[in-house]
Formats: structure tokens, sequence, C-alpha cells
């Protein structure tokens, strides 16, 4: 038996340490995990009342076309219900385009650092990758531009970039998009967009009414707190949302994440004060870092990559030491950085003062 040559330079995906294990391995009362972009607060409660009641309903399949949340995305959006695809967590619209569009003589640029899904899923296609580093943290357009060409099918565009946390302006894409061949699928990642302050940052959705060759993806993984539901979705052209159905899993998405979602779109409120916490926990760690003449990223997510000038390894396992998982950037590609998950003030303000007390004795 052989697997399909390309699987060999694949590691499965490894997630970031359990909590409970890390907890009785140190003997810590309490973990607070700020590794893998959660809403430290949850859900809105609107959300938790739908799992209730859909508890009911475990031994009747989903309705695969998700045609409650369908709806309401779609009137949230303002763009047609054919224009929307719902994934298993915006992972999974990820796999899906891969899976339509990718074949081995073609080749699909993107940036890097930046979120790995895209390169996994298209080394499984066999397509050729065709990574563009990134400058400052943000994506090369320039460079980007150069490596498209005949046999290229897809460009990712991480808008808000994991790890950095930098944006993509609006000018920036729509120079882009301007110069870019028409058969060229462009995929907008807004996993974060909930999070976003910059005004400069573009209106996806309006672009994708001049061009049918872009997809927006989505999540209620982040700011709406329903990673653990694994609930996402695509906005594109009715022509790329009906090929991404014509291979879609018949019940991808679960009926407990559908009515959780929908009903979590209805609150936005609990998304703007989400939105507003954040932002102040960001501006606590920006000074945090001036104070510690520390280089950092400032973000449009829930989170922020953090230079110690030291291995991100060795913060990690001092933060773990006293109760936190964070990400080191030795797997993210920033040797000397750490990224963290912006929590609760409290968490934050807690964090501080922790790498605070390891800081200070090094910096007199
Ligand atoms: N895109 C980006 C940039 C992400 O950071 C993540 C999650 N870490 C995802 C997509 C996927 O999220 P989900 O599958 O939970 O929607």
């Amino acid at each position: 038996m052989e697997a399909k040559q390309q699987l060999k330079s694949l590691t499965p995906y490894k997630p970031g340490k359990n909590v409970e294990d890390v907890r009785k391995e140190l003997g810590l009362k309490e973990i607070v995990k700020l590794a893998s972009n959660e809403n430290p607060f949850g859900p809105p409660p609107a959300a938790r009342q739908a799992i209730e009641r859909e508890m009911s309903e475990l031994a009747v399949y989903p309705d695969g076309y998700a045609a409650v949340l369908r709806e309401k995305t779609a009137q949230f959006t303002g763009v047609d219900r054919e224009k929307l695809v719902f994934g298993d967590g915006s992972d999974e619209v990820i796999q899906m385009i891969c899976r339509a569009y990718l074949t081995p003589d073609s080749n699909t640029v993107m940036p890097t650092p930046t979120f790995p899904q895209y390169k996994h899923n298209a080394v499984v296609e066999g397509a050729e990758i065709r990574e563009v580093p990134v400058r400052e943290g943000r994506h090369d357009f320039d460079k980007m531009a150069e490596a498209v060409d005949e046999q290229t099918k897809i460009v990712w565009l991480c808008m808000i970039n994991n790890p950095s946390g930098e944006y993509i302006r609006e000018s920036e894409l729509a120079a882009f998009m301007g110069n870019l061949p028409s058969d060229v699928l462009v995929v907008c990642d807004e996993a974060y967009y909930e999070y976003v302050v910059a005004e400069d940052y573009p209106d996806t959705l309006s672009f994708l009414k001049q061009y049918p060759n872009l997809i927006v993806t989505r999540t209620f993984s982040k700011a709406y707190g329903l990673a653990a539901l694994r609930v996402g979705y695509g906005i594109a052209h009715p022509e790329i949302t009906s090929a991404l159905e014509s291979i879609r899993q018949p019940f991808n998405t679960s009926r407990i994440g559908q009515f959780a979602a929908a009903a979590a779109l209805d609150d936005q409120d609990f998304i703007k004060e989400c939105r507003d916490v954040n932002r102040e926990c960001l501006d606590l760690f920006y000074n945090f870092c001036k104070e510690y003449s520390l280089s950092y990223y400032p973000s449009q997510g829930n989170f922020i990559l953090i230079d110690f000038n030291r291995s991100g390894d060795e913060v990690f396992d001092y933060l773990l030491r006293h109760g936190y998982i964070v990400r080191s950037g030795t797997v993210l590609g920033y040797p000397t950085s750490v990224r963290i998950t912006i929590g609760s003030e409290k968490q934050t303000k807690d964090i501080i003062e922790c790498l605070s007390e390891w800081l200070k004795p090094s910096m007199h």
C-alpha cells in the first residue's frame, strides 16, 4: 500500500497543549489557555439557549443545506442565499476550495508565515506551493503578483494575518485585484473580521460585487465563541459556491452548530463588547511591550505576536510553569516570539504581571 507521495511531507496538525494534561503534570490549580485565539467570553447567551433547545433533536440528521443559518447569514451579510457555503469550521471551507480548484499541474500562491491550512490542503491536492515571505508581518503584494502565472489557480490572502496580526489595507486589495487575471481565485480569509477596528480595512463584500473570482471566508469560532461546534462559511459568486456545494459532505455542519451560530449572529451587541474589551487588552499589551522595549506587531485580531529576543520556547516554558498556555513562535516561523491570545481583562493583566516579574530583573 502506498499513500499519496505528497503526504510524506505532511505531519498531522499539532494542537496547542491539552489543558487538563498540563494542569496535572505541573500540579497547578488553574490553567489559562491563550493559545488558539478563542473568545474568553464564550458564545452569547442566546447561543447557549439554542444549544439546549436543539438537544432534543440529536437522533435526527441535520439540514445539510443549513437553511435557517443560511437565511440569517444572508440577511446579516446582505448577500443572496446561493452565495453562501457552510463548512465544518472555515477549515473545511479552505479544504473544499482546494479540492475543487487545485490539481497536481497547478500552483497556488500564499504568504508565509501564515495560517498553515492553506498550504496543508494544497499539498494534499498535489499542487505546487508558492510561498511569498511577508514583510514586517504584511503580505508582499508585489512579490505575490510576480509569483502568479498561467498555472496559478488560487491566491490566499489572510486578511488579518495569523500569526502576525497585521492586516490588508483596502488600497492594497484594490490594486492587487485590479491587476490579477480574472481566472485566478482569490481567497480572503476573514477569520478575525469581527475584531477589526482599522478604518482602512477593506469591505470585502463590496469587492465581491466587482470580482466574481473572490471568496471570503468567515467563522463562528472566534468572536462568536463557538469554536467547539465547528461552523464557518464562505461567501462568493454562485459559480464558486455551487462547485463547493457539489463536493461538500451531505451533513457537514451539525444541527446544534447551525442553530447556535444563527442565534449568535443576532447578538451584535455581544460582538461589539468583545471587540471593545479586545482593544483595551491589546492596549495593555502595547504598553507592556513599550515599557520593556519589546517589538510587536499591532494587531487587528484577538492575538498578539511579541518578540522577546530569546527563544520563543523559553518564554513558552516560563509561562507554562505559571499556568499559561500560549503559542511558541518557533512553530509559527518567528523563533524569538510568542503569540498570545487576548483573554479577559483580568487574564491580560495577570499574564502581563507574570511576564513583567520575569523580565524585570534582567532590565535592571
Ligand atoms: N483562518 C485563520 C486565519 C485562522 O486563524 C483559523 C483558526 N485558527 C481558521 C481560519 C480556521 O478556523 P475555524 O476552522 O475554526 O473556522
